[in-house]
């Protein structure tokens, strides 16, 4: 007898979609078939609805541990189960001490093994000075490093060019993946000490601080210093089409590199931001309108490998104590609720992306990189029964009291979809489902992998 059937829905596979059930057992994908061959201890109907493979949203930022008023693996957990996401990567960096040794690692991973309610992996940080811990923490299990080319804005050191070409030579040699937060420092703060002279500070001007170009030549500097060191490397959110084009450049001339982009920069553009205001706050900056547009073309085109949501939450004060001074404001936008579904609704159903493009941009592509697949981010036998059914049918207005973020604020907030995720299922139990809510008693697992080329 199964555990769990999933009756009759539209299953998204890698390359097409099938009316099947799946029959699950002891949490792996045990059946794909019309009409399966033994009954189960419990069954969900999935009839008219699709079911993809959970998102694996690999870069999220929980604030743990020491800032327990901010969003820890509770609440922030819980709202990824809430989006469609069964396995997310927390980021190094916002929790009190940062995850740069090894020690910090195990501290993030007691708390994470206390309280995530869907399964996760822990990325380890490159930072000044922290060059012998990196071996110690790819022994302890982290996903992959992360360094900042510019200052992040929290107790996390950013990497100057020393740090970065040796750390990427160890890095290397551990054979990991270094992911990078690429923006040109030195020119963000020179435009910045320009402004805040001036006292030029609303939004216009904070967009003017961090131009593409800053964008651009990080990710030039990166690809040199990672074709010299043999690193892999990983650029996360990326905002621009020439960035893209210059990491498809690096692809195609053999060189080991992928990068993501965020559905913000995919649904908003400057102007929202003028609209929305302070929860807009990101960086890099949501950019103009045309960038919006040819971001999507690179989709199309599967220049672009993965979707994260960067989420980054914050109390509110935090976002609004300093409306008139948008350098002060927290950079950061509270999302991972809402990223499957912003991609399924504009990619999919408004774009006419295929799901099955979807699904690999926010499972397949992630695990298949960071060493996960083929146990996760595929319906396939044998893999584990990590699942979302989408219902494409109805819409959903993002509103305060949908959110299952610990901090009610969102650039998604008044949004309309036009998808609605229907159940979560992490390892074949249902996490969450619409009526009832999140269920928080599962406990998430952390995962971990060698690296695999895409
Ligand atoms: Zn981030």
């Amino acid at each position: 007898m199964y555990d769990l059937i999933i009756r009759d829905g539209s299953v998204v596979l890698e390359d097409e979609i099938v009316k099947a059930d799946i029959g699950i057992k002891k949490g792996k994908i045990a059946e794909i078939a019309q009409g399966v061959s033994i009954p189960a201890k419990k069954y969900v109907n999935a009839k008219g609805k699709y079911v993809l493979p959970g998102m694996i949203d690999i870069h999220v930022h929980f604030d743990e541990p020491s800032r327990d008023h901010w969003e820890g693996f509770d609440y922030g957990s819980a709202s990824m189960a809430a989006g469609g996401c069964t396995t997310y990567f927390d980021m190094p960096l916002n929790g009190v001490p940062p995850t740069v040794t090894e020690a910090a690692l195990w501290e993030k991973k007691k708390l994470a093994d206390q309280k995530s309610v869907v399964d996760y992996g822990l990325w380890g940080g490159l930072v000044p000075g922290n060059k012998e811990e990196l071996a110690k923490m790819a022994h302890s299990g982290v996903i992959g490093f992360k360094a900042f080319m510019s200052e992040a804005g929290s107790e996390f050191d950013f990497s100057d060019d020393l740090t970065l070409y040796e750390g990427m030579k160890e890095i290397a040699k551990l054979n990991k993946v270094l992911a990078l937060h690429a923006e040109r420092n030195d020119l963000i703060q020179k435009l910045e000490q320009a402004k805040q002279k001036q006292k030029q500070t609303a939004i216009k001007d904070y967009l003017e601080t961090r131009p593409v170009v800053a964008e651009v030549n990080a990710v030039k500097q990166a690809l040199e210093y990672g074709e010299e060191t043999g690193c892999p490397l990983h650029f996360v959110h990326i905002s621009s089409y020439e960035a893209v084009q210059l990491i498809t450049e690096a692809k195609k001339n053999g060189m080991n590199v992928t990068l993501e982009t965020c559905p913000h920069y995919l649904l908003f553009t400057e102007e929202d931001f003028e609209e929305i205001g302070v929860t807009a706050k990101c960086a890099p900056p949501l950019r103009s309108r045309s960038q919006k547009e040819k971001l999507w073309a690179c989709i199309q085109s599967e220049e672009v490998d993965m979707i994260s949501s960067d989420h980054s939450p914050c109390p509110i004060e935090l976002k609004t104590a300093h409306q008139n001074d948008l350098f002060k404001v927290w950079g950061g936008i509270s999302g991972g609720q809402y990223s499957l579904q912003a991609m399924i609704s504009e990619g999919a159903i408004t774009r006419g992306i295929s799901l099955s493009h979807i699904s690999k941009l926010v499972s397949t592509n992630p695990a298949k990189r960071f060493g996960l697949y083929p146990k996760k981010g595929s319906i396939l036998l044998g893999s584990d029964a990590d699942l979302v059914i989408v219902d494409l049918d109805q819409t959903e207005k993002v509103t305060k009291e949908g959110m299952v973020f610990k901090h009610k604020h969102s650039i998604y907030e008044g949004t309309v979809f036009n998808s609605v995720i229907l159940t979560t299922i992490n390892r074949g139990t249902i996490v969450y489902n619409k009526e009832e809510g999140v269920f928080p008693l599962h406990k998430g697992q952390m995962v971990n992998g060698e690296y695999v080329k895409l």
